[in-house]
């Protein structure tokens, strides 16, 4: 599936799968092609900040989370990062097994998808 396809699909929100238990272990994981909004304590969970984060400057934070490759930018409306995306539109922490390489670590974005999300409960479910 190429990375058109791939978009088309998550785009088409009328398109997904209501989630059910077990639905993750037959599928593509088009999850994690999508642009993912995370916080300074998701960015400190995965190690891309420390603590001490915490006590600096919300500008001292924006600037030293910007140097880590795995973060595409800062959005002050929402006061939220977004993480990189790979080229075929994939998430910076994707490998390529399509496993996620901070599955412990992951942003809370990530924990609460689907039940929190552009679709509550559905989910860009793709036979893999
Ligand atoms: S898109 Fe849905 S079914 Fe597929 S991995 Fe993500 S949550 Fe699981
Ligand atoms: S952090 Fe992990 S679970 Fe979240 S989108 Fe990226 S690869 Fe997927």
């Amino acid at each position: 599936m190429n990375k058109k396809n791939i978009q088309e699909h998550i785009n088409d929100l009328k398109g997904w799968t209501r989630y059910r238990k077990g639905l993750c272990e037959t599928c593509l994981g088009l999850c994690c092609y999508m642009p993912v909004e995370v916080k300074v304590h998701d960015l400190i969970r995965l190690k891309i900040l420390d603590e001490f984060h915490l006590e600096l400057s919300e500008r001292e934070q924006i600037k030293d989370a910007l140097k880590h490759p795995g973060v595409l930018r800062y959005t002050p409306s929402t006061q939220k990062f977004t993480l990189k995306q790979k080229p075929d539109g994939s998430c910076y922490f994707l490998d390529n097994d399509k496993k996620c390489t901070r599955y412990e670590d992951r942003p809370d974005t990530c924990r609460n998808h689907p039940q929190i999300g552009p679709r509550p409960g559905f989910c860009a479910y793709m036979k893999s």
